[in-house]
């Protein structure tokens, strides 16, 4: 067989980005700001950096540079893995008999298993410039912790992770690899803080949640000297970081004259789906070129398409500053899930603006439909999947077979964030038939929308 266009699509390493791309320059409504709890301002930097890294802090606030210098030292740990493929899902579309093409970038090709490092080796780089000692953050399923913790090893920071307890006792794997990186990783809540003592009184046994590790993980930070609190997903900082598989993606495309028609990618926090979309949704914005992009979140957490566009808070502990985004309020509580990643109540700003202003469409899919897809692209792919990376690949396959009916040759590319091996009881549920899918009633999302903040 001949391909004009190779199976995977490797870039140099000269030809590895050497910006950031920030689509808020591009943006002609920027992203509202962020809102101090206690004033109802607009946060400061000089707030924002009790919290965060100074440097981070002002990527955060930063509405008007497009291009922003990737440094040195950071290239150089991306060169270890970067530039990922793009891949011509071949096989895929010979199996699905669509005039489709399908293409995908693949993050799974680092230890951490997922795009999270892109963005954890930029915060620990600027924490470790700013002389800081060590860093906190809390992690559920783990791939956060995980990447964070390699990249403190990296600079030689200390890194405390807060792991919601119920995946600490049932992913020892994940567990493991963050302390062989050095990580100090304890069971949240715990009694190591003030507020994890507080909900332990009040709730013993509680098994935590994302939001309670959230609020332990900034209280170890403020409490500390030589800390801060880091996030891996939701903040424009961290598409700004992630905006290297989109920058990538569109050199590859670019070098073989690929023009994608639909561009997909699932849906947490945000920050994969932000980063793959930026540059692209630049051109659009210019009016350069056009596409249509679609972010998949799971129907049991449909921030995008469920939720209301209000300010509201980030973490279930109130700590943090209120953002405006798709919400379904920050005590919401999603049913279990398989794929933790894309449990999160709320969603990026800069994706809830665009979402908005009918940039960017939202679709939501059901838990054994996005398995049954993993299932068949592992099969023929070769590649086991992630569950969070499944959704993408259920509306990918989706949209090919639309292709198949109506015979569009449309060009599709997917982000693949990561791979599946610490998922495997997700799987095995699948197998052996007993997944579930599970929707929010509209009086469950009533709940999370009662506890909404007020803002004027
Ligand atoms: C965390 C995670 C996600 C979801 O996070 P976003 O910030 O929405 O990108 C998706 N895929 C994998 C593999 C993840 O680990």
């Amino acid at each position: 067989m001949e391909h004009k266009i190779p199976y995977k699509i490797y870039l140099s390493e000269d030809e590895l980005p050497k910006q950031w791309y920030n689509v808020r320059a591009d943006m002609k409504i920027k992203p509202a700001p962020l809102l101090n709890p206690g004033t109802g301002k607009p946060v400061t930097l000089e707030e924002l950096s009790h919290i965060f890294c100074t440097e981070l802090a002002k990527q955060e606030l930063n509405n008007d540079d497009a291009y922003i210098d990737i440094p040195e030292e950071i290239l150089s740990f991306y060169r270890m893995y970067r530039p990922s493929p793009l891949t011509r899902a071949y096989f895929l579309e010979k199996a699905l008999e669509t005039p489709a093409k399908i293409y995908y970038k693949f993050e799974g090709n680092n230890t951490s298993g997922s795009h999270k490092l892109n963005s954890s080796i930029a915060q620990a780089y600027y924490a470790k410039q700013q002389g800081l000692k060590g860093v906190t953050t809390e992690t559920g399923a783990g791939q956060w912790g995980t990447a964070l913790a390699m990249a403190c090893a990296y600079f030689g920071l200390d890194c405390k992770v807060f792991m919601v307890k119920c995946s600490y006792e049932q992913k020892p794997f994940r567990r493991e690899v963050m302390r062989t990186y050095g990580a100090d990783v304890t069971p949240s809540p715990s009694n190591t803080t003030e507020v994890g003592r507080k909900i332990l009184e009040e709730f013993p046994g509680t098994s935590g949640s994302l939001g309670c590790a959230i609020s332990e993980a900034v209280e170890a930070a403020v409490s500390h000297e030589g800390y801060r609190y880091v996030l891996g997903s939701v903040l424009s900082q961290v598409l700004l970081h992630q905006s290297i598989i989109g920058l990538e993606s569109m050199a590859a495309c670019d070098k073989y004259d690929i023009k994608p028609d639909i561009i997909i990618g699932c849906a947490g926090g945000g920050s994969n789906l932000g980063g793959l979309i930026s540059p692209f949704m630049g051109r659009k914005l210019r009016g350069e070129a056009d596409y249509q992009f679609i972010a998949v979140e799971p129907a049991s957490c449909p921030s995008l398409t469920r939720g209301k566009y209000v300010y509201d808070f980030c973490d279930t502990g109130k700590v943090c500053p209120l953002a405006k985004m798709y919400t379904l309020g920050s005590g919401f509580i999603p049913s279990p899930n398989h794929a933790g990643g894309l449990r999160y109540h709320g969603m990026s700003s800069v994706l809830s603006e665009l979402y908005d202003e009918g940039l960017m469409e939202a679709r939501s899919v059901e838990q054994t439909a996005v398995f049954a897809a993993a299932q068949q692209f592992a099969r023929i792919e070769g590649t086991l999947p992630a569950p969070e990376s499944s959704h993408a690949i259920r509306v990918a396959i989706d949209e090919a077979l639309k292709c198949k009916e109506t015979g569009e040759e449309k060009t599709i590319l997917f982000g693949l964030t990561g791979t599946g091996y610490f998922d495997m009881v997700a799987y095995q549920k699948f197998n052996d038939g007993q997944m579930t899918d599970y929707i929010p009633t509209d009086e469950d999302l009533a709940k999370g929308f009662a506890n909404l903040p007020e803002v004027k």
